[in-house]
C-alpha cells in the first residue's frame, strides 16, 4: 500500500495512491488517491469515499516527523571510500532536526554559509510504533514503511565542524517522498540519483554495510523512537554538488522518484 500526504489548496490529508506502478515505482497516468481519515500512523487506514486523479493533487512530505530524522553515515564500502573515510565497525548516527524535511517538488534552499551542497539519495525508514531497544528479529513490527529520503549535505561545513548537525540540518535539507511504500523487501534494491537528467549514483542496497534490521535495532539502543520517526540508511557512491537552478531525483525501486529543484536562499 502506498500512503501519500497531500494538498488540493485545502488542509493537508492523508490518502492512499491506487492503480497499476511500473518496476520503479512510478504510477501510471490514471493513478488516483483516495483520501483517508485522520494520520494512519495514528487511527489506521480508514477509507473515505473521496477519490481524486493524482495528477490533479500536490503530494507533501507523506511523514511529518514527531521527533526527528536519524542519518546514519558511511552504510555503503564505495561511498565511505570516495569519502576518504575507513567502513565503520557499527553505524555511525547523526540527528537532522525535523524541520528540515519537505516534500516532493518543494525546493531546497541553497544556504549562504556553504560553497559545496551535495545530493545524497538514500532509502528512508519511516517508524510505525513507539519502540526502544528493539531486537533484530522484531523490526518488521515497528517498521511502518518505506520511502525515499535525499540527505542533503553541505559538505565543506561537515569537513570543517566535524560534528553533521550545520552541514546536514539547514531548512531543506531532507526532502522525503513520493509516498510511504508498506510492503516492501529492503534487501536489494535500487537507489539512483539524477541531476538535471544525468545518473550520478546508482546504488543497491544488498551493499548496504548495516541492512535495515541492523540500523533499527542500533539506534533503538540508543534512543526511543516515535512514529513517525525516520531513520535515513545511508548513501551509495557517486555524491556530488548541486548548483541553484539544477534538479536533483532520487528513485527507489519499488516506492517511487523524489524530485526537488535548488533554490538560491536569498
Ligand atoms: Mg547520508
Amino acid at each position: 500500500m502506498r500512503i501519500a500526504r497531500f494538498t488540493t489548496g485545502e488542509e493537508p490529508q492523508y490518502g492512499v495512491v491506487t492503480g497499476d506502478v511500473d518496476e520503479l515505482g512510478i504510477p501510471a497516468e490514471d493513478a488516483r488517491i483516495v483520501a483517508l481519515a485522520g494520520d494512519p500512523l495514528y487511527v489506521g487506514v480508514q477509507l473515505t469515499d473521496t477519490e481524486t486523479a493524482l495528477a490533479d493533487v500536490r503530494l507533501l512530505a507523506p511523514v511529518l516527523p514527531r521527533s526527528k530524522v536519524v542519518g546514519i553515515g558511511r552504510n555503503y564500502a564505495k561511498h565511505a571510500a570516495e569519502m576518504g573515510n575507513d567502513v565503520p565497525t557499527e553505524p555511525l548516527m547523526f540527528i537532522k532536526p525535523n524541520t528540515s524535511v519537505v516534500g516532493p517538488g518543494d525546493p531546497v534552499f541553497y544556504p549562504r554559509q556553504s560553497a559545496e551542497v551535495h545530493f545524497e539519495g538514500e532509502l528512508a525508514v519511516v517508524i510505525g510504533r513507539i519502540c526502544r531497544d528493539v531486537p533484530r528479529e522484531r523490526v518488521p513490527d515497528v517498521v511502518y514503511g518505506y520511502t525515499v529520503g535525499n540527505d542533503v549535505t553541505a559538505r565543506d561545513l561537515q569537513r570543517s565542524d566535524v560534528q553533521f548537525t550545520r552541514a546536514k540540518g539547514f531548512d531543506s535539507f531532507c526532502p522525503l517522498g513520493p509516498w510511504i511504500e508498506t510492503e516492501l523487501d529492503t534487501s536489494d534494491l535500487a537507489v539512483t540519483t539524477h541531476l538535471n537528467g544525468d545518473v550520478k549514483q546508482d546504488g543497491r542496497t544488498k551493499d548496504m554495510i548495516f541492512d535495515v534490521a541492523t540500523l533499527v535495532a542500533h539506534v533503538s539502543a540508543v534512543m526511543t523512537l516515535l512514529p513517525g520517526d525516520v531513520i535515513l540508511t545511508g548513501t551509495p557512491d557517486g555524491v556530488g554538488p548541486m548548483q541553484v537552478g539544477d534538479e536533483v531525483e532520487v528513485s527507489v525501486e519499488g516506492i517511487g522518484s523524489l524530485t526537488n529543484k535548488v533554490v538560491s536562499r536569498e
